[in-house]
């Protein structure tokens, strides 16, 4: 039979309808599709051990001779046993096999194979379990590096090496070099070819660095090309140009003078509310940088220009706040805002949303509330989304669809991505970056401390309270157990109103209260009746109470270090000296080294940094990516510095080639349009 790309795998020797189904779900259906399935690791089988020198850690190759014939045994459970001893010069090793009952037969006293496995030591016998065995005369799956691929119920590594063995030169000659010869020369990038053969069955570690290298590259570039063209494309939708305004009339609103930084970002947002193609932006800025002020600021420049301007928000008590402040800010001016929340009364509803048809409220404030029919602008022209990653593209676009032309968007974010990180996760976004925070902040102080603490702690807590302070306790949810969350939230807000502060006033705060209680708590700790406030995460984003300078986070080490970084973020905003205190019962080291690193430093982005090392980008390409396609090589741990260039050289080609029209960059935008294809709609 004649392979081809196209010969459907059940069509090779071994795979039936069954294996064909479950290859399927690994996305393997014909020879070619082994061009885009890489192995997830490999295991250097090359080495060949003597008993005795075998190394007792990871997995070795040794060359052994059967000395008796296997032993059969079934024990407790069913569970088949099969043991045999086999021999070398140096010594004698004892393998056993669980419910693998053809080793029986498939070893024959007296020959040679290769044992690939752990090699275990109890007293002076060393022994293997379930290895890996060949005959010595016939070496396949020993003897070289042996990939390593992702299976599924019923297909083992075994099939797959085989499939790969078969499949992949065949891929390697028809691969299609997408990669111009310039770029490759430039960044010293291996050929398709030779880099589709290698990660399958890479010659030695550095020969497969080389084609990781090249593919990694490959497929950060035409993430890039690919982002880069659909911002492009935006350039030719049209939505509304603001005229002109003077920024006077704003600052004259603010109770503060801004920041360098808040006035560079006014700046570029200026910039691109000036021009009809509509603005699509994020504002990345620390926990606390003033980015409220900066969406005030876009706000009041579209209603300036005689349109309507939209904020969203996460939680109730995020849009809550938001509509006082921008209430106060905004009022002088003449701007009337409105609250939508689900929560409102239906007779509330009714009139804000007549309101709003009519025109007469101009900045509309909500949560996903406003996403719902029957709000209707007059003429929306600005989408503004905070904290961002509560929300997905959907929503945003579905806001930005009660608009008749497409409005500006700007989206803010207090997570800091690491820069390098930033255009691949918020893909087509522009992104402005407050680097700097307002003037007369005192760095947080934050200490780590176990249970032995404990009542050292709630000392602290009476001590910072009596000098006029407020306090946040903060416990983790557990997902899934909403219902043991909110008991134990509310035995220790009980806890401590009784037996730990009995003549001080204990709030207490959790997602499932009624939105109007929030509502009440929170304005009850922000006007200072309350002075300790018990909460879930629900506080975790955008709470603003300036007199608050006690954040303690009880298991602290279920928190990602983002999420501490944000409480922690809640105090330290008035100008007194603010602490944070991490309680955790943990001894594991990693989990006392993150909490440390959050001690040392209040750098986010250095956090942001220092947690995509610890847990893997998988936080950040996780489920708030929507619309971007799957990396299917890099993995961003190691490959950050091919990431910057790859983008360098993706926007140097577009400079020269703003469409990839050019006949010669033909196979790039196609590859770039196959890495796109499972976003369906995205490149239409
Ligand atoms: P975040 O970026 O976390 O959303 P906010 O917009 O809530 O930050 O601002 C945090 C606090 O800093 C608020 O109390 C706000 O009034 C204050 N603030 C913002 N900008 C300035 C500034 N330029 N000077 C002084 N205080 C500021
Ligand atoms: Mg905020």
């Amino acid at each position: 039979m004649e392979l081809t790309v196209n010969t459907p795998l059940t069509q090779l020797p071994g795979i039936g309808e069954a294996r064909g189904k479950k290859l399927e779900k690994l996305g393997l259906r014909q020879a070619g599709d082994f061009l885009h399935f890489f192995p997830k690791n490999y295991e250097d089988r090359r080495k060949v051990w003597t008993i005795r020198t075998a190394p007792l850690e990871g997995k070795c190759c040794i060359r052994a001779l059967a000395a008796q014939t296997p032993v059969l045994s079934r024990v407790r459970g069913g569970l088949e046993l099969v043991r045999v001893q086999v021999v070398d010069d140096s010594g004698s090793l004892w393998l056993t096999f669980f419910n693998q009952s053809y080793v029986q037969r498939a070893i024959q006293p007296g020959e040679e194979y290769i044992f690939y496995g752990a090699v275990e030591q109890m007293g002076s016998r060393r022994s293997m379990t379930n290895p890996v065995f060949e005959r010595a005369d016939r070496q396949s799956v020993t003897g070289s590096i042996i990939p390593i691929y992702p299976l599924t119920a019923g297909i083992s590594n075994h099939l797959m090496l085989q499939l790969a063995r078969q499949t992949v030169p065949l891929c390697a000659r028809q691969v299609r070099e997408t990669l111009p010869a310039s770029i490759r020369r430039e960044h010293q990038l291996a050929g398709a070819e030779y880099a589709c053969r290698t990660v399958h069955f890479p010659p030695s570690f550095e020969e497969l660095e080389v084609a990781r290298r090249r593919l990694c590259f490959e497929e950060l570039f035409c993430l890039s090309l690919g982002l880069s063209l659909l911002r492009g494309r935006r350039q030719d939708c049209s939505g509304a140009a603001l005229p002109p305004a003077c920024l006077e009339d704003f600052t004259a609103l603010l109770p503060f003078p801004p920041t360098q930084a808040q006035l560079r970002v006014f700046g570029e947002i200026d910039a691109d509310l000036s021009q009809s193609r509509p603005m699509n932006r994020l504002v990345q800025g620390d926990v606390g940088s003033g980015k409220t002020a900066v969406a005030a600021y876009a706000a009041w420049r579209a209603i300036q220009g005689g349109y309507q301007a939209a904020l969203m928000a996460p939680t109730e008590v995020l849009a809550a706040q938001h509509a006082n402040s921008l209430n106060t800010l905004l009022e002088p001016a003449g701007i009337r805002v409105g609250l939508f929340l689900g929560s409102s009364t239906a007779k509330e509803k009714r009139e804000a949303r007549k309101a709003l048809a009519a025109g007469e409220i101009q900045l509309a404030i909500g949560t996903h509330a406003l996403l719902s029919e029957g709000v209707e602008f007059q003429n929306l022209a600005l989408v503004v989304a905070d904290e961002q990653h509560r929300f997905g593209v959907g929503q945003r676009s579905a806001l930005a669809e009660k608009a008749k032309t497409p409005p500006h968007v700007l989206v803010m974010s207090a997570t800091p991505i690491p820069r390098t990180l930033a255009l691949i996760v918020y893909g087509d976004l522009d992104v402005s970056v407050i680097d700097q925070l307002p003037p007369g902040r005192t760095p947080v102080k934050t200490y780590v401390v176990g249970e032995d603490k404990r009542t050292r702690m709630y000392n602290f807590v009476q001590k910072l309270v009596a000098e006029g302070r407020q306090a946040y306790l903060v416990c983790p949810a557990v997902e899934g157990e909403e219902e043991q969350n909110l008991k134990s939230v509310k035995a220790y807000a009980q806890e401590l109103q009784t037996n730990i502060f009995p003549h001080l006033r204990v709030g207490l705060l959790h997602g499932k209260m009624r939105p109007k209680e929030k509502d009440r708590v929170m304005s009850a700790f922000a006007a200072g009746e309350l002075q300790i406030l018990v909460s879930t995460t629900v506080i975790e984003v955008g709470v603003d109470v300036p007199n608050a300078a006690l954040m303690v986070v009880e298991n602290a080490e279920r928190f990602g270090l983002s999420q501490l970084h944000q409480l922690r973020g809640r105090v330290g905003r008035g100008g007194h000296e603010s602490f944070c205190v991490l309680v955790t019962a943990s001894r594991n080291p990693d989990s006392l080294a993150r909490l440390r690193t959050l001690a040392s430093t209040t750098d986010g982005f250095r956090i942001a940094e220092e947690d995509l090392k610890l847990r893997g980008p998988g936080d950040f390409f996780g489920s708030r990516q929507h619309g971007l396609p799957q990396l299917k090589v890099a993995d961003f741990s190691g490959d950050m510095r091919v990431l910057r260039q790859a983008q360098d050289a993706a926007q140097a080609l577009l400079a020269q080639d703003r469409n990839l029209s050019r006949p010669e960059h033909a196979p790039l935008l196609e590859r770039v349009r196959e890495l796109f294809s499972e976003t369906p709609g995205i490149f239409n």
